[in-house]
């Protein structure tokens, strides 16, 4: 640390500095968060100094997260659940698992080596659950189509599993798992059942009913769901860091509380000690200002954005280039030769960001809000220049 203070004119200048090695949005096709709302900016910088740790100071602040919580339980079909906003996706998976892990060995006093399973598309963050709790995380076998194979789920299953987790929307696919299907497992076999739709769940509930190909249940409605991850930093165009977690029954908060006592609350349920009041102010700024017709709308937008990639790549098939999947959301994977290769080419000279699955190796790119139908059109060409040189 310096011994004297830079003047404020250094400071903005090394800070710009920085900034401008950032990537803009601009041609970002592998990120699942986006440019936030300007209305969820603008909540944010009202409630900078805002720390959801200490509610009893806050109180004006937990009304608006506790407001959120509300309107995500209407969203997923559980107009009671409860919850609180997380970091994000990673902290809700976490949080949720150590629920699991919690009430299911109390249930179960036997369990010495809980477990859980998840489908191998899980995001990473389940890794981190295995190593931070103690909790083995078996990865079930996904069908030709990127879900969980049902069968391969139940054989993981033992004395010791505490719970089951599907993904609605996944990381690399955008497939949504038969959360019905994993319901009636975990109805059967006296589990819990995580949803994971940190990405899908600001997606699935807005996506024009006469596009959907098949119904995709993964919400509350489900009977055997108890808790899910929704991630308004994502599709939900609220500031870093909104994540939220609903659990259907309070008894998951509560094994989840410690004692606090030096604050203005008594306990305390979250992860996090000091939480983002900004982000909670963000977040239901742009959920109130959207409403559903909003995301209905940011939704349709994404998806014509995907069509028309879909349509542009179908016209290049010559040059052995297939879709991996039929989109189900806003993430398309191409299957060609050498896609580590044209990934590196369409960064190098094109500026493209671009991401690649791991089984099989595919081209993976999100369509977000911050993308135009023209940028489409421009890295169609740049596709093609790419392919017809490999
Ligand atoms: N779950 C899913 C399905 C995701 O796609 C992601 C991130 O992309 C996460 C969890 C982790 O979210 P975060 O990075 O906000 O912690």
């Amino acid at each position: 640390m310096n011994e004297q203070g830079f003047s404020e004119k250094d400071i903005f200048s090394l800070l710009k500095r920085a900034k401008s090695k950032d990537t803009d949005y601009h041609k970002v096709l592998s990120s699942m968060c986006t440019s936030p709302h300007k209305i969820a900016l603008e909540a944010h910088k009202m409630f900078l100094e805002a720390n959801l740790g200490d509610l009893g100071l806050f109180s004006g602040t937990h009304s608006l997260e506790k407001e959120v919580i509300t309107m995500l339980g209407n969203l997923l079909h559980a107009p009671l659940a409860c919850g609180y906003m997380t970091t994000g996706g990673t902290e809700s998976n976490i949080q949720a698992v150590r629920a699991m892990k919690n009430l299911g060995t109390t249930k179960k006093p036997f369990i010495k080596n809980p477990n859980i399973v998840v489908p191998d598309s899980a995001h990473f963050s389940f890794d981190k659950v295995a190593n931070m709790l103690g909790v083995e995380v078996r990865r079930a076998a996904l069908t030709s189509k990127f879900q969980v194979d049902i069968s391969s789920m139940e054989k993981l299953i033992d004395k010791e599993t505490v719970g089951l987790v599907g993904i609605a929307g996944n990381t690399e696919f955008g497939q949504v798992d038969p959360i019905e299907n994993i319901s009636k497992l975990a109805l059967e076999r006296e589990l819990f059942l995580h949803v994971d739709a940190a990405f899908g769940g600001f997606v699935l509930p807005f996506i024009d009913p006469t596009l959907k190909k098949a119904a995709f249940p993964f919400d509350f409605a489900v009977k055997g769901v108890t808790s899910i991850a929704i991630d308004p930093h994502k599709m939900g165009l609220s500031t870093i860091p909104s994540g939220a977690l609903l659990f259907r029954f309070p008894n998951f908060l509560d094994c989840l509380r410690v004692d606090t006592p030096y604050l203005t609350t008594k306990t305390q349920s979250t992860l996090t000690g000091t939480r983002s009041g900004a982000a909670a102010a963000a977040t239901y700024a742009v959920m109130k200002h959207l409403g559903r017709e909003g995301y209905r709308k940011n939704v349709a937008y994404c998806m014509a954005l995907t069509f028309k990639l879909v349509k542009g790549v179908r016209e290049l098939r010559e040059l052995n280039v297939e879709l991996l999947l039929e989109p189900i959301i806003n993430v398309v994977t191409l299957r060609l030769r050498e896609p580590a290769r044209v990934r590196q080419i369409l960064l190098e000279k094109f500026g493209w960001h671009i991401s690649i699955t791991r089984k099989p190796q595919a081209l993976r790119l999100v369509l977000m809000p911050h993308t135009t139908p023209e940028d489409i059109d421009i890295f169609l060409k740049d596709l093609k220049t790419v392919l017809e040189e490999l």
